[in-house]
């Protein structure tokens, strides 16, 4: 039976066209900056993002962490959001490995964080103080996009702070897709941006940091540091490149489904869709305490997947198809109709 899995869009395997790829994909010692088709991946990010340069790595959380390790160093702090995936769900990475102090604040319902508030954040120049230097978004962020005029006045704000500004931007390609700009006019207000390819674009790994020659040139020493440096890489480069040359625009039917999904869903009393935050592949929804322990089960049995709790993420991705909404609406309308009798 065909999975239909909605616990995220890293679940995406390989097509067999991205598989083609990957075995054809010209390969060398990429620590000897000798592999063509990694080569080709930076140099098209880079050209995609409109930074001077881009680097490989194995992962998003590498990714983020590399800009971190470069833009700080021991004892300085960045400003992030309480819920962001660099903050909560890197293994605290950057005080781990770089004696870089955290600064959570909460994020704004639409996913930015509140300027006048990272102002009060930011430390005086004094002794006592960590030295805060960088601030970091995140766009997507639970699947909202955060607006063009609030980037510009965060690199505004930045500069006057002088702080680096870096964007996680495992999902800037939906954000770009939605609102049917150019990646540059995103990522033109960063210092730095890490995006994904191994989440909506469906490659099986992979993430780039883009930014300035000479941040890279420092970001792949850290690179390095962290084992993160990867010899015939070509082979998942290929995917990579693939993903890039074929699986952006298509990101729009992702964002219909899930408009679709929320739509559905709003017509079931139990739910509570939060219909503000359906922007791009993300559907959150409420359920009760009963109802939460129960659906996932339910699901499984009718071959769909969602993750457990009170308050569900469901993401749609290039494994999705519309036919597959209609089915999980269906069955989460007749599990709420079976429980009512
Ligand atoms: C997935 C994700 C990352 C990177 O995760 P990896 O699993 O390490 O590739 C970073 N930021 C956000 C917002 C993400 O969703």
């Amino acid at each position: 039976m065909k999975l239909i899995d909605l616990r995220s869009d890293t679940v995406t395997r390989p097509t067999p066209a991205m598989r083609a790829a990957m075995a054809s994909a010209d390969v060398g010692d990429d620590v000897y900056g000798e592999d063509p088709t990694v080569n080709r991946l930076e140099s098209l990010t880079a050209e995609m993002l409109g930074t001077e340069a881009a680097v490989f790595a194995s992962s998003g959380t590498q990714s983020n962490l590399l800009a971190l390790l470069t833009h700080c160093q021991r004892g300085d702090e960045y400003i992030v959001g309480q819920q962001a995936h660099t903050y909560k769900f890197e293994g605290g990475g950057a005080a781990v490995l770089g004696s870089i102090q955290p600064q959570p604040l909460d994020f704004e319902q639409d996913g930015t964080l509140e300027l006048s508030k990272v102002t009060q954040a930011i430390k005086p120049d004094n002794f006592h103080f960590a030295r805060t230097r960088l601030l970091c978004l995140e766009n997507t962020q639970a699947g909202k996009v955060l607006p063009l005029d609030y980037l510009q006045e965060a690199a505004v704000f930045a500069h006057k702070h002088r702080l680096k500004l870096h964007l996680d931007g495992a999902r800037i390609f939906n954000a770009a897709v939605k609102l049917n700009v150019s990646l540059q006019e995103i990522s033109r207000h960063f210092d730095s941006v890490s995006v994904c390819l191994s989440k909506g674009l469906g490659a099986p790994v992979g993430s780039l940091l883009c930014a300035s020659r000479e941040h890279i040139k420092a970001a792949r020493r850290w690179r390095k540091v962290l084992g993160g440096g990867m010899r015939q890489a070509g082979i998942i480069a290929a995917a990579g490149i693939f993903a890039l040359e074929n699986n952006v625009a298509r990101l729009a039917e992702d964002h219909a489904n899930a408009a679709l999904l929320a739509k559905g869903l709003a017509e079931i009393d139990e739910l509570k869709v939060a219909s503000a935050s359906v922007q791009t592949n993300m559907v959150f929804v409420s359920v009760g305490k009963t109802a939460a322990a129960q659906l996932p089960d339910y699901l499984k049995q009718r071959g769909i997947v969602i993750r457990g709790g009170q308050t569900i993420r469901l993401v749609t991705h290039l494994e999705v198809r519309e036919e597959d909404i209609s089915i999980v609406i269906g069955a989460i309308k007749e599990f709420f109709s079976r429980s009512r009798v």
